[in-house]
Protein backbone atom coordinates (compact mmCIF):
# COMPACT_ATOMS: atom_id res chain seq x y z
CA UNK A 1 0.00 0.00 0.00
CA UNK A 2 1.67 3.53 -1.26
CA UNK A 3 0.82 6.50 -0.08
CA UNK A 4 1.44 9.93 -1.49
CA UNK A 5 3.56 12.36 0.33
CA UNK A 6 2.86 16.34 -0.36
CA UNK A 7 6.26 17.58 -0.79
CA UNK A 8 6.66 21.18 -0.30
CA UNK A 9 10.00 22.00 -1.05
CA UNK A 10 10.56 19.40 -4.01
CA UNK A 11 13.86 20.86 -4.37
CA UNK A 12 15.18 20.50 -0.90
CA UNK A 13 13.43 17.17 -1.28
CA UNK A 14 15.26 15.91 -4.31
CA UNK A 15 18.61 17.07 -2.59
CA UNK A 16 18.21 14.93 -0.10
CA UNK A 17 16.81 12.10 -1.18
CA UNK A 18 18.35 11.94 -4.75
CA UNK A 19 19.63 8.21 -4.92
CA UNK A 20 22.36 9.22 -7.52
CA UNK A 21 25.20 11.54 -7.54
CA UNK A 22 24.15 14.01 -10.47
CA UNK A 23 20.90 15.23 -9.75
CA UNK A 24 19.01 16.62 -12.12
CA UNK A 25 17.32 20.21 -12.00
CA UNK A 26 13.73 20.64 -11.09
CA UNK A 27 13.72 22.07 -14.47
CA UNK A 28 14.90 19.32 -16.57
CA UNK A 29 13.40 17.12 -19.12
CA UNK A 30 13.42 13.53 -18.60
CA UNK A 31 12.13 10.57 -19.66
CA UNK A 32 10.17 7.73 -17.77
CA UNK A 33 11.17 4.25 -19.03
CA UNK A 34 8.35 2.51 -17.70
CA UNK A 35 5.66 4.58 -19.52
CA UNK A 36 7.66 6.50 -21.83
CA UNK A 37 6.77 9.93 -21.53
CA UNK A 38 8.98 12.97 -21.02
CA UNK A 39 8.25 15.04 -18.15
CA UNK A 40 9.72 17.94 -16.29
CA UNK A 41 11.78 16.76 -13.18
CA UNK A 42 10.10 19.36 -10.39
CA UNK A 43 6.79 17.27 -11.32
CA UNK A 44 7.95 14.09 -9.25
CA UNK A 45 5.87 12.32 -7.17
CA UNK A 46 6.85 10.66 -3.51
CA UNK A 47 5.49 7.29 -2.47
CA UNK A 48 5.68 5.96 0.85
CA UNK A 49 5.19 2.38 1.35
CA UNK A 50 3.95 0.22 4.50
CA UNK A 51 7.87 0.15 5.83
CA UNK A 52 8.08 3.82 5.66
CA UNK A 53 10.64 3.90 2.94
CA UNK A 54 10.03 6.66 0.63
CA UNK A 55 10.08 6.64 -3.46
CA UNK A 56 10.92 9.10 -5.80
CA UNK A 57 8.14 8.53 -8.57
CA UNK A 58 7.13 8.87 -11.92
CA UNK A 59 4.76 12.23 -12.31
CA UNK A 60 2.19 9.58 -13.82
CA UNK A 61 2.12 7.65 -10.48
CA UNK A 62 0.00 5.47 -9.82
CA UNK A 63 -0.84 4.58 -13.21
CA UNK A 64 2.98 4.33 -13.80
CA UNK A 65 4.78 2.49 -11.57
CA UNK A 66 8.38 4.13 -12.31
CA UNK A 67 11.06 5.32 -10.10
CA UNK A 68 13.54 7.52 -10.16
CA UNK A 69 16.11 4.87 -11.08
CA UNK A 70 13.42 4.59 -14.19
CA UNK A 71 14.14 8.15 -15.56
CA UNK A 72 16.90 8.46 -18.74
CA UNK A 73 18.21 11.21 -20.53
CA UNK A 74 16.53 12.17 -23.57
CA UNK A 75 18.61 11.73 -25.41
CA UNK A 76 16.86 11.25 -28.45
CA UNK A 77 15.66 14.73 -28.53
CA UNK A 78 19.50 16.28 -28.20
CA UNK A 79 20.69 13.54 -31.22
CA UNK A 80 18.07 15.04 -33.38
CA UNK A 81 19.90 15.48 -36.97
CA UNK A 82 20.35 18.98 -37.42
CA UNK A 83 19.74 20.74 -40.51
CA UNK A 84 23.37 22.02 -40.99
CA UNK A 85 24.59 23.71 -44.20
CA UNK A 86 28.36 22.14 -44.43
CA UNK A 87 30.97 23.10 -46.89
CA UNK A 88 31.68 20.26 -49.40
CA UNK A 89 34.82 19.19 -49.32
CA UNK A 90 34.80 17.84 -52.95
CA UNK A 91 34.09 21.27 -54.59
CA UNK A 92 35.38 21.20 -57.99
CA UNK A 93 38.91 23.45 -58.06
CA UNK A 94 37.55 26.51 -60.12
CA UNK A 95 40.28 26.92 -63.24
CA UNK A 96 41.22 30.12 -62.01
CA UNK A 97 44.75 29.56 -63.59
ZN1 LIG B 1 6.41 6.77 -15.80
Amino acid sequence: MMTELIIRDKQKYLEENYPFERMPKLTDKLECIHCNSIFTVGDYKVYKNETGFEFICCPNAPACNGTVIDWIAIEKISQLPINRTFSDPKRPSQSTA
